[in-house]
């Protein structure tokens, strides 16, 4: 075992940590006020080489290891966790479906562009009556000569009203449930398909979020990713590392937020003092910086288990579940630390105040993974219908 990084993983962490000072933390106030994506920053991450290089080399990416994604994607988030979601987060789910359902052809038809930052891919599954519950999907394809033709709503998908490709998850055989599922990539511009940016969210406003419709949606077989009736296998391709990314994004907000505790309670005085001379202070940095350290590890060792192909089913649900209590923690005790200042967007606190509340609903929610822990060491499964 070692906890050490490698010469990379400091060389990516250092790069990461000076995106994040220079090119995010200067703009995010705007960013977050205005409430829309900004390209800018994303063209500014591919000449770097930080747009989806979980990638192989031969499709595009940079082929690194889930560890050094993982100390990439703390030291963005310590800038932003919507912005570091546009480029970095966002792709990896529907970039997985691609790379471990899809066929050669469309590998090369959609990943490379995407590395480039040419396109933007999406992975809808969640709709109306389909949230927690992903396999109660409304959504149908049905096949007509050589076409499928797709009609339901998706709601909640990231980088859904810029995706220039979305792998959708769709009902081709009611009668079989949960193995009657399949993905299909709908391309922009297709006829049927239309999407609405969503508005006033109160976090992820540095990023895109969209509902999307498709009405008699036509797509060819060829846009038919991995076989028919594994849609749902499909479909979570990549969800680990979306956790992964979760919680270690967790770690990175949290730290960000603790950093500017330490400093602005160093400064701020009461009573003729510095705020942080007060043990009740020191008690509340305490509490965040150990609760930081714990899930810091429980993220590295989940990275370190998904790199050398072992089981972390559990160690995941673990990370994603005390990542979730963390972020919240510590960001809504940093912004009480701030006294009313806190509560203005001066301050590197705020952003990620409103950002922690997403990350308990993105990659399972708290009670999810609450019921997947039980699961697994009760044996008992909460869910069965
Ligand atoms: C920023 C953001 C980005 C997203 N991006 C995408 C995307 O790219 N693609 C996509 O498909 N979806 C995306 N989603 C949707 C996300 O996956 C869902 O919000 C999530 O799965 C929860 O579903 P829901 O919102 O419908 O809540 P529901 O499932 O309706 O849950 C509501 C509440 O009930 C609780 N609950 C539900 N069932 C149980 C139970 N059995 N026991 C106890 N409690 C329960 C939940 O924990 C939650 O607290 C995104 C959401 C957000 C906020």
């Amino acid at each position: 075992m070692d906890f050490a990084f490698t010469e990379e993983q400091t060389m990516f962490r250092d790069m990461a940590h000076k995106f994040a000072e220079q090119e995010i933390l200067p703009y995010i106030k705007d960013y977050e006020r205005e409430e829309k994506f900004l390209r800018s920053v994303v063209d500014k991450a591919r000449d770097l080489g930080l747009v989806a290089p979980f990638i192989p080399e031969e499709y595009g990416g940079l082929g690194i290891s889930k560890t050094t994604l993982a100390v990439i994607q703390e030291e963005l988030c310590w800038g932003s966790y919507s912005i570091a979601h546009n480029f970095l987060g966002g792709p990896v789910q529907p970039g997985s479906i691609v790379l471990h359902a899809g066929n050669e052809e469309q590998k090369k038809r959609w990943l490379p562009p995407m590395c480039r930052g040419e396109i933007f891919l999406a992975g809808a599954a969640v709709e109306p009556s389909a949230g927690s519950d992903a396999s109660n999907i409304e959504t149908t394809a049905v096949k007509n000569g050589n076409k499928w033709v797709l009609n339901g709503t998706k709601l909640f998908i990231t980088c859904g009203g810029i995706a220039d490709v979305v792998m959708v998850l769709a009902q081709t055989d009611k009668s079989k449930g949960p193995r009657g599922l399949t993905v299909f990539a709908v391309e922009r511009g297709t006829p049927g398909f239309t999407s609405r940016d969503l508005e006033g969210k109160l976090g992820f406003r540095a990023a895109n979020l969209a509902d999307l419709r498709f009405s008699d949606c036509e797509v060819p077989d060829e846009n038919r990713v991995g076989e028919i009736g594994r849609g749902l296998r499909n479909m979570f391709y990549g969800i680990d590392l979306a956790r992964l990314f979760c919680v270690i994004g967790s770690v990175g907000m949290s730290r960000s937020c603790m950093e500017s505790v330490i400093a602005y309670t160093k400064e701020r005085k009461q009573f003729g003092k510095p705020i942080a001379s007060f043990q009740l202070i020191q008690g509340t940095i305490a509490d965040m910086a150990a609760a930081i350290d714990g899930v810091r590890l429980q993220a590295y060792r989940l990275a370190w288990l998904m790199d050398n192909n072992a089981p972390h089913t559990l160690e995941s649900s673990y990370a994603k579940y005390q990542a979730m209590k963390l972020v919240n923690f510590v960001t809504q005790q940093s912004i009480h630390l701030f006294g009313a200042y806190g509560i203005i967007d001066e301050y590197p606190v705020q952003h990620h105040y409103r950002d922690a509340m997403l990350v308990s609903l993105m990659g399972g929610t708290p009670e999810m993974h609450a019921l997947m822990i039980g699961r697994q060491l009760t044996e008992i499964d909460a869910l069965s219908r």
